[in-house]
């Protein structure tokens, strides 16, 4: 087998599917700055600017605030191995792909996921989840997605917290793409575990997972019964390297240049303001919802529970799906998204997220989808 010795050169996409969306080139050239050591006192103090920040993005005051040093995926994987533990009962939303997943972590935990499903492209359905708590009323934890990447739907985390609290469950939140698009306030809305990805709203590289546990997350997690049997996300040993103060205990080598730029993406959403953001990405959506409907395309999901940075429209009939994207790619060096699970072949799916989500990027789309499409 010969082995290509060519330098990879990556074109320059304009990334606009499900993530990971377009990084801020101030982002890109914090990670290229020198590499440091990873306890070099210095990269201790940008470890605790960056957990400053994130206490900020995710408006709380949990001192467990801080980055996994894995994708999202690790992120979801850190909330369930620490917080549940075999035979637990945790009752999962489901309205799309990554609630499903959320299934599998409880179970692979050794605990039972009781399912609320509601439709793909809809909203978690509280009336549904009411019952549920009602009749489970030894369910430990409640845990869904805020913003279900895979059909473009907001659930309101507010109220489904607040419901989960009058019955006395653990709130658990995946707020991967919602982080940085639309409102979130961690403390206000009583979320005892939360993880995110640097991918999507932060417009940062991929490969990070922002998390935050309450005091009431850590009295569990320090009261299990069995250890966590993931030795990597076991938040116990991380919380000796992430910790207070400058006495850190050696876990793992940190992605030292990755929190450059997650640090470097966070001081940019601090400068803008997290309501100037969430209202820039209202407005995009704005923009580009007029944009693909005069193009005939339909939106699937509600008004209401639309999430602005990730719109789903309906493929109209006839259309080569696969085709659509390839062109865009290949001629405009666009990148949207394709529909997953029960919605592949079906829907776009058409991402607006934090640097990304501009009027140049909704021009852009619009107008090469026109082209391809006319
Ligand atoms: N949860 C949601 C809602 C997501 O959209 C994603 C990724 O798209 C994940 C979890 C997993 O994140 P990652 O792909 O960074 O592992």
């Amino acid at each position: 087998m010969s082995i290509n010795t060519q330098s990879f050169i990556p074109p320059k996409r304009t990334l606009m599917g499900p993530g990971p969306s377009d990084v801020d080139p101030r982002i890109l050239q914090a990670l290229s700055l020198p590499t440091i050591g990873h306890l070099d006192p210095l990269f201790v103090e940008l470890m605790d600017n960056t957990k400053q920040l994130l206490q900020f993005a995710f408006q709380t005051k949990n001192a467990l605030t801080m980055p996994i040093s894995a994708p999202g995926s690790a992120g979801m994987e850190a909330v369930f191995v620490n917080l549940v533990e075999p035979g637990d009962k945790v009752i999962v939303c489901q309205n799309g792909v990554f609630g499903g997943r959320m299934q599998q972590n409880v179970q692979r935990c050794g605990g039972r996921a009781i399912m609320v499903q509601d439709d793909w492209g809809t909203a978690t359905d509280l009336n549904k989840l009411e019952q549920a708590l009602k009749e489970h009323p030894d369910a430990k934890a409640l845990a869904f997605v805020h913003a279900e990447t895979s059909t473009g739907v907001r659930s309101d985390a507010q109220a489904i917290c607040a419901l989960a609290k009058q019955y006395e469950c653990l709130t658990i939140v995946d707020a991967v793409t919602s982080l940085g698009g639309i409102e979130l306030a961690v403390d206000e809305w009583q979320i005892d575990a939360i993880y995110s990805g640097t991918q999507k709203c932060l417009s940062c590289v991929p490969g990070l997972s922002p998390v935050s546990f309450s005091d009431t997350a850590i009295k569990v997690i320090k009261n299990r019964q069995t250890p966590v049997q993931s030795w990597f996300l076991d938040m116990d040993l991380v919380m000796g390297y992430w910790g207070q103060g400058t006495k850190r205990a050696y876990h793992h080598t940190a992605p030292v240049n990755s929190i450059y730029a997650l640090h470097e993406a966070l001081l940019i959403l601090h400068k803008e303001g997290l309501q100037t953001a969430w209202d820039r990405h209202a407005a995009m959506h704005q923009t580009l919802r007029s944009g693909l409907e005069d193009l005939g395309l339909e939106f699937v999901v509600k008004e209401q529970d639309r999430l602005p940075q990730l719109n789903m429209v309906r493929i109209p009939d006839g259309i080569d799906d696969a085709l659509v994207r390839s062109r865009l790619l290949n001629e405009f060096d666009l990148e949207i998204g394709a529909g997953l699970g029960v919605l592949a072949g079906k829907v776009w799916r058409i991402g607006l997220m934090g640097y990304g989500a501009n009027q140049r990027n909704v021009e852009y789309c619009v107008s090469a989808l026109s082209q391809v499409l006319s």
